[in-house]
């Protein structure tokens, strides 16, 4: 088989976290182009339901929403059961819901802290447990999980401790997964995105007056789009990164590298 058949994801079946919008939807985009049958999960359910329909009606594949908060066991081990009854297995599993609160350390609440680990380190944490369980039964899957490249640097001017800590978190959690299920098949992969152009970025009050100043630090000059990160994914899910796991991807147009 070429390497570009093995990209391809026809018959596989794969669920996004935090996949409504921004990052996750793109690579839900993605899986279902390359062919796999997607479950968008999400705790915004109408924002869910209207992606499914979109990619559906786009690649014809098989596109359901889930409303789930990754926060919740409950609904996490939910969220696997419904997925594997409707596709019947589970290939990809993109853990990607995600929060950012900036306050400066001295200053920032337990609530606050609390907040962003619990759905950041402690969603990816269920979400990537539960659809272990399956895949280590299957023999086979792939896991994604979504971290950033403030798990690298610590990003200025903004106060975001919690954040980077909760990223720095997803990468030994993604490589310490990856060591256990190594020998049964499991793969497990982090992507550590730069600033992405999406509704966390633009549309949020406190981030976006920030965006001339990232731009002016940034080696190219700009933001990343969410679909700059759609081969990772795809590659990623796919067998042809059959030898990669435990493994982050830094895909930030250079920013991390001065
Ligand atoms: P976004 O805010 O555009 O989308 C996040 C999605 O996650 C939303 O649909 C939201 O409803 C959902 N979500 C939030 N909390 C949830 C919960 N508890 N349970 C279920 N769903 C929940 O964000 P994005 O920019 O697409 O970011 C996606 C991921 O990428 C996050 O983990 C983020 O930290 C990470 N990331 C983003 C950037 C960036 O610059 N945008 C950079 C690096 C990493």
């Amino acid at each position: 088989m070429g390497i570009i058949e093995k990209m391809r994801l026809d018959g596989k079946a794969a669920f996004v976290t935090g996949g409504a919008r921004g990052i996750g939807k793109s690579a839900a985009q993605a899986f279902a182009q390359a062919g796999a049958d997607v479950a968008i999960v999400d705790m915004d359910i109408d924002e869910a339901r209207k992606t499914a329909a979109e990619i559906s009606g786009e690649t014809g594949r098989n596109i359901v929403a889930v409303e789930t908060d990754v926060t919740s066991k409950e609904q996490v081990d939910l969220m696997v059961k419904t997925v594997v009854d409707k596709f019947g297995k589970l290939d990809i599993a993109m853990c990607n819901a995600g929060i950012c609160i900036n306050a400066p350390a001295d200053e920032m609440t337990y609530e606050q802290w609390f907040k962003v680990i619990n759905v950041n380190l402690t969603g990816v944490f269920l979400t990537a447990q539960a659809a272990g369980k399956v895949m280590l039964k299957q023999g086979y899957g792939s896991i994604i999980n979504t971290a950033s490249m403030s798990a690298h640097i610590v990003n200025v001017p903004q106060p975001q401790c919690a954040y980077n800590a909760s990223k720095a978190g997803v990468i030994q959690l993604t490589k310490s997964m990856a060591i256990e299920w190594a020998k049964k098949g499991v793969r497990v992969n982090s992507i550590s995105p730069g600033y992405i152009g999406t509704d966390l970025t633009l549309n949020s009050p406190n981030l976006k007056p920030l965006i001339q100043e990232w731009n002016r630090m940034a080696p190219m000059g700009r933001l990343g789009k969410p679909e700059e990160l759609q081969a990772i994914c795809v590659y990623l899910a796919s067998d042809a990164s059959s030898f990669t796991t435990g493994s982050d991807f830094v895909i930030d147009g250079a920013f991390t590298c001065w």
